[in-house]
């Protein structure tokens, strides 16, 4: 089903046929071919980079007790302190791990530990530098208040407490947080499975010497990492020479086993562009094609069941740039984190020439100068053939059409690469 938009008002029918759709009005077509995947519980140990499907609550307070937070001495202080020149018995020892046997009773001392439990009865601790000892009896050296060096239970986080949110990729810190909420293992979505299929008669294998009008396929490479970086399990990367029947054979293996297809090249209008008659033939639903995009014009979206299809320009950053604005959107929906990536205001730093049709999508590095600006500089040429154009690039700024130059000065849209 090819949708057209149409034109405000609905008039002039001729200009929609031949009108492309907008970045936004492809994502939407996109979003609504989304259904998340199941999701399964996974071992703590083997959730880094995972999408968590489901809310984490605290098990119990973080820290689950009152602590020291310094080796020294826990006493009972008076109000409004304990004076320093203050001498004190010494009456045991809190250990970490290892809580004192006995109360600490008022005009006593123990000996405590970082993160040791604070006895019975002890509502401060003077760290071991601000004291004196003669083995039995410990002199303060400074005034101790009520509350002082303690580290009180739940401080972190309490009981009941929601400290991780369904959506969010599970980095250390989060990974860490889990297992201080008390989990051994999290629900996660099931990593999408993706297939990657790169079309082309002039493609060669990584490291293969090169022919006569040979180049590299540098896209298979690009377009699984940037699917294994977004949490996908790529379990096949193959090839297909510019034929009907070669394509055709190579997207219905594809097609069998994944959750989402990606195809590099041949959906084009050239005489040797298959791959969309392909689809056709082997069941697949087109819901776009061609989008007002630079680079990126080409790209073309399908569903087949609950498979995803997406076919991507050829040339190498097209490739990139497609997949970040319309595939990474997909993958992280099919993993229950939220479609749209968060876009950020950025200062361009210089001129961009903009297109009188097509939106562009400039690669832009991106710096925060003193007073907090994020300001976005484009990586250099940006042909779409000039993967170069990648490295350093943090961001894509999205550059309206329009007539001229866009200013040094204006503020952009950036999606976070
Ligand atoms: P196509 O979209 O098939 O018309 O290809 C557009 C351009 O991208 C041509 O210059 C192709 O040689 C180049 N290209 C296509 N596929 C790849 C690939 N897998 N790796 C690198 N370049 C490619
Ligand atoms: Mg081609």
């Amino acid at each position: 089903m090819p949708v057209t938009p149409r034109p405000p008002g609905g008039a002039s029918t001729l200009r929609a046929v031949s009108r492309l759709l907008s970045i936004a009005q492809a994502r939407e077509l996109v979003r609504a071919a989304v259904a998340p995947l199941d999701d399964e519980r996974v071992p703590i140990e083997a959730a880094l980079g995972r999408v968590l499907a489901e809310d984490i609550v605290a098990a119990h307070d973080v820290a689950p007790f009152d602590s020291s937070a310094m080796d020294g001495f826990a006493l009972r202080a008076e109000r409004p302190h304990t004076p320093a020149g203050t001498t004190l018995p010494i009456v045991g020892e809190s250990r970490a791990g290892r809580p004192a046997d006995r109360p600490l009773g008022p005009g006593e001392a123990m000996r405590i530990s970082t993160g040791a439990m604070l006895p019975e009865g002890a509502d401060a601790v003077l760290q071991v530098e601000l004291t004196t000892e003669d083995g039995e009896r410990v002199t303060l050296n400074e005034d101790v208040p009520p509350g002082r060096n303690v580290r009180r239970a739940g401080e972190d986080v309490r009981a009941g407490d929601v400290v991780l949110r369904a959506g969010m990729v599970l980095g250390p810190a989060e990974l860490g947080v889990a297992v201080g909420a008390g989990r051994a293992e999290v629900r996660c979505a099931r990593p999408p499975r993706v297939a990657v299929v790169a079309t082309g008669d002039e493609l060669v294998d990584p490291g293969e010497p090169l022919g006569p009008g040979q180049i590299h396929n540098t896209n298979a490479t690009t377009l699984a990492a940037l699917a294994m970086q977004q949490g996908a399990e790529v379990f096949t990367v193959t090839g297909a020479a510019d034929t009907l029947e070669d394509t055709e054979d190579a997207l219905d293996a594809a097609l069998s086993d994944a959750d989402l297809v990606l195809i590099s090249g041949g959906v084009s209008v050239g005489p040797h562009d298959h791959v969309k008659d392909a689809l056709e033939a082997l069941g697949v639903e087109q819901r776009f094609w061609r989008v007002a995009l630079r680079p990126g014009k080409p790209t073309w979206f399908g569903v087949r069941d609950r498979v995803l299809v997406f076919g991507l320009p050829g040339n190498p950053v097209s490739s990139m740039v497609t997949f970040l604005l319309f595939a990474r959107p997909a993958l992280r929906a099919l993993q229950h984190a939220p479609f749209d990536v968060e876009r950020r205001a950025a200062v361009l730093t210089e001129p961009v020439a903009r297109q009188a049709d097509r939106d562009e999508a400039v690669r832009v590095a991106l710096a925060t100068d003193a007073s907090g600006t994020l300001r976005a500089t484009p990586t250099g040429p940006q042909g779409s053939h000039v993967l170069s154009s990648m490295i350093g690039a943090a961001g894509l700024a999205i550059v309206e059409a329009g007539d001229g130059d866009l200013p040094a000065g204006t503020v952009v849209p950036v999606e976070p690469i």
